[in-house]
């Protein structure tokens, strides 16, 4: 395994947008800043937490005007699958 990036960027649609690791978030696990295109992740999340969270703050940052509902739905529908198939950094077997 690559070591974890802390920040990265990333295509979302044709934006640039950065990916903030180990933030720190009080009441959320991510959050999208639309104003500085970048996507904060809660300090201390990792295995199916992580992954969840990273592909809501995708979604919510490809498509703004998608419901919170709709956002969750989908986001945990794919981490789910992706969890199942075994895509899984290797710290997070013992869990
Ligand atoms: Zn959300």
């Amino acid at each position: 395994m690559p070591p974890v990036r802390k920040r990265r960027t990333v295509y979302v649609g044709d934006q640039r947008w950065k990916i903030q690791r180990n933030a720190r978030l009080r009441d959320c696990d991510g959050k999208c800043d639309y104003k500085t295109r970048t996507i904060f992740l809660r300090a201390g999340l990792h295995g199916a937490d992580l992954l969840d969270t990273i592909l809501h703050e995708l979604i919510h940052a490809r498509w703004p005007d998608l419901s919170e509902d709709a956002v969750c739905e989908f986001s945990e529908t794919v981490s789910a699958l992706l969890d199942a198939e075994g895509f899984r950094q290797p710290d997070d077997h013992e869990e």
